[in-house]
Formats: structure tokens, sequence, C-alpha cells
């Protein structure tokens, strides 16, 4: 990646931006806008629609039209797989510039956003579009006297509410299997991140996909979230967010037409270090990673660390030594290792966090203040608190920051005590040097993913999601697929 491609991009005007309906951009019914502000310096970037629930019922409206139509929706897969494809080189060719967009939305540092939005969303999109001609129904082994065959149908109208951390690669991981499947999807992107979805949309009707198919409302979550999620003609909806929004959409779900609602919610991960974690200097960079990229604004971050107390002392040293050379900063500039905190009423919500930690008595040992406040962009700094007790909030609950909780362990069974004693179970990671302890830890802790010698590493052909109230229902792999289609049997007497 050239710094000279990023800084082609990284000034170019951004038009006020319209919903995509049909096929085509289009003006919000009350005409209302929400400015675009940008992390890296806090100035207006552009405008995007508020839109309301007379845009969100249009964009249903025509997502259900077209599914009854079956353009899309009883295409033979083959088909749809060819399309889904060239909607996939599409994105790969604009990548760059899908990247720095997503970039000056969100603050995400750009060699972390180039992979994990653009190119994770071109392989997702890949990956499923080749899955979907190679997946065969069944056939029952029922008696010789009748025929049972279970096919797999999609579902009609699908929502997608995503927020604003990775919104590009999560709604990938909900658009493409969606649509691969066969269904029609209307999705309503973060309001502080909504500019790469409104392009990527674009970019699928340029691929072909049949207007109508792949809709976006931009807006509040309060407003075009909850019209989408109160709708009485969504099918689904698929959510990543926040857990107190998860709940809020299950109520929703119930007022309405009961449909069902998949939740991919927040983390407070531990990621336990034993004495005899092969290379502890590895094991504390991988651990700043997992982490501090993306300023702590990704679910999975390892938020919670566990430190066996024979290596307590080595591991923090190295730990505060590393992070102490972590560059934040302008996030489209190279020279910088970690970006922007996404909107100033995040920022507060960090910096309000390690108040109340040191109130509660633990002790700071680097970062916890805002940087580069003068030139108007939301800065963190890298923060750790040791001294951490179990009870306190910092041990409980989801930052969605840059700040990191320590506490030191004796044994397994502490470890394991302390590692579950949490309402989350998203992810957690193990450093041993020992088959044995790394086994036993991936069976004992509650979460969808425990990593051993190694944080944060993924794809698509693995699934995520949650245990506990990390919340229900798995993005990525063939698992996704149950979330957007139904098996129907046809029940034959022969
Ligand atoms: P959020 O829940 O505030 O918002 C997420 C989305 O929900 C946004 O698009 C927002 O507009 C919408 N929304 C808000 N209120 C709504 C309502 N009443 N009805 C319908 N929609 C509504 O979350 P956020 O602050 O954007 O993102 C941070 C959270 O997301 C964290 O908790 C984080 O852990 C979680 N997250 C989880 C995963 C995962 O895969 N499990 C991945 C990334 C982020």
């Amino acid at each position: 990646m050239l710094q000279s491609d990023i800084d082609a991009l990284r000034t170019a005007a951004v038009s006020p931006q319209q919903h995509f309906i049909a096929g085509a951009a289009v003006e919000g019914a009350g005409g209302a806008r929400l400015d675009v502000i940008s992390p890296i310096d806090g100035k207006r970037l552009t405008t995007i629609a508020d839109g309301d629930a007379a845009d969100i019922d249009r964009a249903v409206r025509v997502a259900r039209r077209v599914y009854d139509d079956g353009a899309w929706s009883r295409a033979a897969p083959v088909e749809r797989k060819k399309i889904l494809l060239r909607f996939a080189d599409l994105v790969e060719r604009h990548a760059m510039d899908l990247a720095v967009l997503g970039v000056r939305d969100n603050g995400t540092e750009i060699g972390m956003a180039y992979k994990a939005e653009p190119l994770s969303a071109v392989a997702t999109l890949r990956y499923y579009a080749e899955a979907i001609d190679k997946i065969y129904g069944e056939i029952a082994p029922t008696a010789r006297d009748v025929l049972g065959l279970v096919h797999r149908e999609p579902l009609g109208v699908i929502g997608v509410i995503v927020p604003w951390n990775f919104p590009l690669m999560i709604g990938a991981w909900k658009i493409a299997p969606a649509l691969a499947a066969g269904n029609s999807v209307v999705v309503k992107p973060p309001e502080t991140a909504s500019l790469t979805l409104l392009r990527l949309a674009a970019l699928a009707s340029e691929a072909g996909l049949p207007d109508g198919v792949l809709n976006v409302v931009t807006g509040r979550g309060e407003t075009a979230g909850e019209a989408l999620a109160l709708h009485m003609d969504v099918d689904v909806l698929a959510f990543t967010g926040s857990g107190p929004v998860g709940r809020r959409l299950l109520e929703y779900s119930a007022r309405s037409n009961l449909k069902r609602v998949y939740l991919e919610l927040g983390g407070k991960s531990p990621n336990v270090v034993f004495s005899d974690a092969p290379d502890i200097k590895q094991a504390a960079k991988v651990s700043a990673n997992g982490i501090f990229r993306n300023s702590g604004q990704v679910c999975v971050a390892g938020s919670r660390l566990l430190v066996q107390s024979a290596v307590y002392d080595q591991f923090m040293s190295e730990l505060l030594a590393v992070t102490g050379k972590l560059r934040v900063g302008d996030p489209l500039d190279l020279s910088f290792d970690i970006g922007a905190v996404n909107s100033e009423a995040q920022l507060g919500k960090n910096l309000a966090v390690v108040q109340r930690a040191e109130e509660a008595g633990a002790d700071r040992l680097c970062g916890g203040e805002r940087l580069h406040a003068e030139g108007g962009g939301f800065y963190m700094a890298p923060t750790i608190f040791a001294s951490v007790g179990p009870g306190m909030n910092l041990w409980r609950e989801e930052v969605f920051g840059p700040v990191l909780a320590v506490i030191r362990f004796e044994d397994e069974e502490e470890a394991v005590r302390l590692a579950n004693a949490s309402a989350y179970g998203l992810a957690a990671a193990v450093w041993t040097g020992s088959l044995r302890t790394a086994h036993r830890m991936v069976r004992a802790i509650n979460a969808g993913v425990v990593h051993v010698n190694t944080y944060g590493g993924t794809d698509v052909t693995v699934p995520l999601g949650g245990f506990k109230q990390s919340g229900f229902g798995r993005d990525k792999s063939l698992h996704a697929f149950d979330e957007y289609t139904d098996p129907k049997t046809a029940w034959i007497a022969l």
C-alpha cells in the first residue's frame, strides 16, 4: 500500500448522499439530513439522508415486490453466483477508494481498514457465491412407501443493521449469504459510518443485481432502525451492535410480526497468559494489538488480560514497552499504528470509563488521555489498568475503546473462573506451551471463539458469534445460511 495512493483519494469531495432504493439514489420522504463528521479532524465530510419510517417502508415494499417477482429469488443458483462474483470483482477493483472513504467516515487505521473492510467483503462475497451452487438438499431416510425431501428455501426480506466499527465487513457477512440464498435485503447502516455501504449497493447494481434486491436506507437507529425492526413485512433481522439495542430488537419483533432476530452483540473477552507461554515477548506484542487496534473498537478485542503470577512482571514490562511504541494519529497516514475513535461521543464515553476506573481504585499504568485535540479529531492513547478487581465495572462492562484491564492469577482453575465470570462470551485467547492446557481451556471457556497462542485471527470459513449475552446466531461459514434459509419438507406418497 502506497501513501501516494491514499493521498490521491483522501481529499476527494464527497457529495451529499441519498438512500439507495430500487437500484437508484433517492431522497428521503422527509428530506431531513444528518451531518457526517470525520473523526480524523472533527470536520463535516458530507451529509446523509436522515431516513424515517416512510423511507424504510418504501425500501421494504420494493424488496418484497422483487422477491415475489422471482428475478433473483427464483434465479438458478449458478446465475446468482455469476452476478455475486462480478459484484466481488467490482468491490475488489474499488478496494482502495472504498477503504479511504470508510476511514474518512469511521477513523480506522487504513492498514487495517483496507484488509478488514473491502478485501474481507470481497472474500465473503466470493465464498457465498461459490457455495450456493454446491449445497444440496436432503433425502430423508423414510420408509419405502414415501419420499421425504428437504429443500432449502430463502425467507424473503432480510433487514440488516450494523455498527460503525467495520460496517462493510460486518455488512457483507450478512448481505452475502442472504443474497446468495435468494433473499432481498434492506440495510440500515450506522449513522456515523454509512458511506461505504451506500457505495457497496451501487456496485451491486453495476454488477447486475436486479434493482430492489439490495437497498440501503440511512438514518438514525431510533428512527430508521426502529422502523425496520418493527416492519410487518421484514422476515429476518440480522443485527450486530450493542446489547441494549439488541434487547430492543427482540421487543420490536414481539410487538410486530415475530420476525426472527439474530444478534451479534458485545464482548469483554479474556486473554489468558500462562507462565509456560512459548514466547512472552510475542504474546505481549500480539495482546497489545488484540486490544488496541482500531482504538479498541473491535467486538472481539481482548479487553480483559489475565496473567499468571510467575510471569506477571516480565509480561507487563513487555506489554508496556510495546504499547509505549504504538503511534496514534491520522488513520490515513501509514506512519501511525492506530487511528481515531469513531465519534466525539464514543471518545467521551471512553474518557469517562478511565475516570471511573481510577475512582474505583484501579491503577493506571499508561494512557487514559485524549490526543491531538488541537486538530479537532478524536484520538485516544492506549490505556492499561492494573490492580483491577473482578467486581469493578472496568472488569465487567464493555468499553469499546482502547482500555485494557489486567488481573493476575495463580492457577488454571482460577483463570477459568475469572475468564467465565462475565455476562459476555464472544471471544477469548489462551497462551500456553502445553497442548493439554490449551485444549482444556478451549473447552472450559464459554466463548464463540478461543484463540490459542494468537489473538484475533479469523476468516470467512469459520463461524463468528457469541455465547451468553454476546448474542446468538452465527455470521460467516456455511452456518450463516441457517439464518437466511429454512428447511421445507416435501412428503410424497409413493
Ligand atoms: P449500537 O447498538 O449503538 O448501534 C448498532 C446499530 O444499531 C446502528 O446502526 C444503530 O443505528 C442501530 N440502532 C440503534 N438504536 C436502534 C434502535 N432502537 N432500533 C434499531 N436499530 C438501532 O452499537 P454501536 O455503538 O454502533 O457499535 C458498538 C457495539 O457493537 C459494541 O457493543 C460492539 O461490541 C458491538 N459489535 C459486535 C460485533 C459482533 O460481531 N459481535 C461486531 C462489532 C461490534
